[in-house]
Formats: structure tokens, sequence, C-alpha cells
């Protein structure tokens, strides 16, 4: 990590993978500046927290000018490194992990999903969207050493024991998509999305506080 990367708040840094997608779009449709009340618009960002966001990457907005995008994009693709592929392996080929592969996330970014793991005899020796699926049990032998970053789409109960193999062959990053909330030491960073929670957490919201809706 560069020094001006260190300096980044961890919110704001949360906020660049959503403005570098945004500044994508606009760059290939042309535009050459952009205002912060039109990306506020378009990503959902309150304006001031935009250029909060903003200062810290040098990007100083003018006045009835807005921020240049190309300035913008290449900080973006520097910060992210977006100009190398990082590749992820997943865990647990199930309805949730398929659909991942499926997906894969190359059409917003240098992400790959390059390598899966499952325990089921069907699945293993498979190729599911282009991504070979390996036996769990050769995990040890078979995770390349530059993969540090995991997708956790196993039943929750396996999810620890998994955890724990993942970090002694060195995955640094675990996005857990499993209920199970995991114990990693400090130096591990775990992102967790229960989409069962965040899917009724919605629906709570909408009962309990519903948005006015402007006349
Ligand atoms: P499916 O219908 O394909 O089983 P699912 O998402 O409903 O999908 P889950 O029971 O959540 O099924 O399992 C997800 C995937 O994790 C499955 O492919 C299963 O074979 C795999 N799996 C189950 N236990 C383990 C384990 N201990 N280690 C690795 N993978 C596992």
């Amino acid at each position: 990590m560069n020094i001006e990367q260190s300096k980044i708040p961890q919110a704001t840094a949360k906020r660049l993978p959503l403005y570098y997608r945004f500044l994508k779009n606009l760059h290939s449709s042309g535009k050459q500046r952009v205002s912060s009340a039109e990306l506020s618009d378009a990503v959902k960002v309150d304006s001031a927290t935009i250029r909060r966001d903003f200062s810290y990457f040098g990007a100083l907005g003018k006045k009835g000018y807005g921020y240049n995008v190309n300035y913008l994009l290449s900080f973006f693709r520097k910060t992210l490194d977006q100009d190398e592929t990082t590749n992820v392996c997943l865990i647990g080929v199930g309805n949730l992990g398929t659909a991942f592969l499926h997906y894969n996330f190359t059409k917003n970014n240098n992400t790959v999903i390059s390598l899966a793991f499952d325990i089921d005899k069907e699945k293993i020796g498979k190729e599911i969207g282009g991504v070979p699926v390996y036996n769990l049990d050769d995990l040890e032998e078979i995770l390349p050493d530059d993969v540090t970053v995991a997708i956790l789409t196993v039943p929750a109960p396996a999810a620890q024991a998994i955890t724990d193999r993942l970090i002694v062959k060195g995955i640094k990053g675990i996005l857990n998509f499993t209920p199970a909330r995991l114990n990693v030491p400090d130096q591990i960073r775990i992102h967790h999305i229960d989409l069962a929670v965040e899917l009724q957490s919605l629906v709570y919201f909408l009962k309990h506080y519903p948005i006015d809706e402007k006349s």
C-alpha cells in the first residue's frame, strides 16, 4: 500500500469501487467532467461526502466545472490495482456459489474467481462458468500462493473449519456469505454478507421506517 492510500479513511475506501464503476461508465459515454451533484445523484452518496472523499484523492473540483473524469479514473485504477488481476477462490459450489461462478466479476473490475472447491463428487472435476472445481481435500496442495482472497458459500457448520485451513494456507481476506460468525486472527479481514439478514432488515425498515413521499 502506498502512502497516498494509507491516508484514505476506511469508509471512503469502501466507496471507491462504487465511484470507479460509475466513472468508467461516464468515461465510455465520452464525458470529460462530472459535478459532485451529478455523482451524488448516480451513486446515492450525498455530495458533501463525495467532496470530502475526493479531497483525499487530491481531486479538487472546481466550481462550475466539476471533476476531471480522466484524472479520477486513472487515480482509481491505480488505487484499486485495476492494472493487475486479483485471483480469488470460492469454497462451496452450491446454488449461491454456482451463481457467483457464472457471474464472475470481470465486467466491472479485475477481480476474478479462478478456482473453486467443494466436497461433492458430482461437482469435483467439473468446470462451472469456466472455473475448475477441485476437491476440498486437496486445498493445501492446489491453492496457489498468490490467491489471498476467498469467498465462502458453504453451509454454516462447515465455515469455521474451512476458514482455519484457508488462513494457514495464507488467505488474508474472506467474503463470508454463510451466517456463521467466524473467529479469525486480527490480521485477517472478514467481510460478512448475510443475504437473509439483509433482506429481513430491508422488509423491517420498509414497514417501520417508511420513506415519506415528497408531494
Ligand atoms: P445445492 O442445492 O447445490 O446443495 P445449496 O447452496 O443449497 O446448493 P448447501 O448445503 O448450502 O447447498 O451447500 C453449498 C455447497 O457447499 C454445496 O455444493 C456443498 O456440496 C458444499 N459443501 C457442503 N459441505 C461442505 C464442506 N464441508 N466443505 C466444502 N463444501 C461443502
